[in-house]
């Protein structure tokens, strides 16, 4: 039986996750959950699966579930909490599914405490990706991706890298694939978020509109499979059935192909290296419309381009696109700006950082309280 501690519980990979918990009981325990504000939600979540701990991010949170509960569960609140149970000596597997720049400390602490981590939370490779692999080195710690892609790749090097010449990661193209340019301006906030192949959570999906999502994708490949920028590459791939390849000098490519569903992705990364259900059909080829691919526009998709850029340049400009990413998606939410102006928010906001080299975790987190003051700023000559 291993102990899971589930950050992110609420959310899209939460639910998924918990999907998985379901089919296997006798495999796999809840220890602990995490939430930000949800706490009803929360209170339906510790009634199922009796957890040891809960942790909401919001302190007013807490207090609602703790006065809803009637059972076990100890009732914690903040980041610090989210560390501890993201760290505690009963817990074997870490799922780091909170979004954004805020899953970064309770991720890490997992890394620190040696545990598996099955790592849905990006944002953390790209702020932090040389500590937090490193990390992960000196603590014996498993990471082990949740994300299709990186998934994909994981698996395919499961026969080694030896003669691996480059990666590629294969992105839908989200909802406006073939919506010309000139539409693009007037998207609402759902139309957005309504990605034709996977169901995810709102910043995802809008990630997945601007492709922002491929481009931190492609700094999290960098990190997870130690490549050079040039070794990564972007194919387009509406059909979202190739997750992703990994070509060989050899002239071989090997893909790995599936359904759009995270509980593969998820239940890969439970039983690892084993294989059990997760509740996902089969693939069936032969009645699957034509696969097709083909190469990015960089141009409409100015925030793929931006993520090239900033790998290329390093140092703090990964955060720093990372940062100004999160505010420009929340104000696009909120309506305050236009779809299109989420690049130009970013692109400005990289434009006017000065580039440093990061050396610590201080360092990062600073720099990336200052991007968000700049992106925050630009914002309001746009809104
Ligand atoms: P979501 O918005 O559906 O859920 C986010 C979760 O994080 C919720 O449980 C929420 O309570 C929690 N959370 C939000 N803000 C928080 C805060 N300030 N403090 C603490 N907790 C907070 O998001 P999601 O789609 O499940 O994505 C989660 C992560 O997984 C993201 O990093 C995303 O990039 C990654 N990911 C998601 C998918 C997918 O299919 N949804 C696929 C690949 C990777
Ligand atoms: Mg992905």
């Amino acid at each position: 039986m291993k102990n899971i501690t589930l950050l992110g519980a609420t959310g899209s990979i939460g639910k998924s996750t918990l999907s998985v918990v379901d089919q296997h009981r006798d495999k796999f325990n809840i220890f602990a959950l995490s939430a930000n504000t949800s706490w009803e939600k929360m209170a339906q979540l510790c009634h199922r699966y009796q957890p040891k701990f809960a942790v909401m991010m919001d302190e007013n949170a807490a207090s609602q579930l703790q006065s809803a509960l009637d059972n076990d569960t100890i009732v914690l609140s903040g980041e610090q909490a989210l560390c501890d149970i993201a760290a505690h000596e009963q817990t074997d597997y870490v799922m780091a599914a909170i979004v954004g720049a805020v899953g970064m400390s309770s991720a890490l602490a997992a890394a620190k405490a040696g545990k598996r981590i099955m790592l849905a939370n990006k944002e953390s490779l790209v702020l932090a990706g040389d500590i937090f692999m490193d990390t992960v080195k000196n603590s014996g710690a498993e990471l082990i991706p949740v994300d299709s892609e990186h998934s994909a790749i994981f698996q395919c090097l499961q026969s080694g890298r030896s003669g691996l010449s480059k990666i590629q990661l294969t992105a839908s193209g989200g909802p406006f694939l073939h919506t010309p340019l000139s539409e693009l301006q007037s998207i609402t906030p759902d139309e957005a978020c309504a990605h034709p192949n996977w169901s995810m959570g709102r910043k995802i999906s809008v990630d997945s509109a601007t492709m922002m999502n491929k481009g931190l994708e492609v700094i999290e490949a960098y990190y997870l499979f130690n490549l050079k920028p040039e070794q990564i590459d972007v194919v387009m791939h509406p059909q979202s059935i190739v997750h992703s390849s990994v070509y060989y000098k050899d002239g071989s490519t090997l893909s790995q192909l599936g359904n759009p569903d995270m509980r593969s992705v998820i239940s890969y990364a439970m039983a690892y290296p084993r294989r059990i259900s997760a509740g996902v059909a089969p693939l069936d080829l032969a009645s699957n419309p034509p696969l097709e691919f083909y190469s990015p526009d960089l141009d409409k998709f100015a925030c793929l381009k931006l993520a090239f850029d900033a790998l290329k340049q390093g140092g703090n400009a990964m955060g720093t696109i990372n940062a100004a990413n999160e505010v420009a998606v929340d104000a696009f939410l909120k309506q305050t700006i236009n779809f299109l102006d989420i690049a130009l928010v970013i692109e400005q906001t990289l434009e006017q950082t000065k580039h440093a080299v990061l050396n610590s975790l201080d360092a990062i987190i600073a720099n990336d309280q200052t991007a968000r003051e700049l992106a925050t700023q630009i914002v309001a000559k746009y809104a």
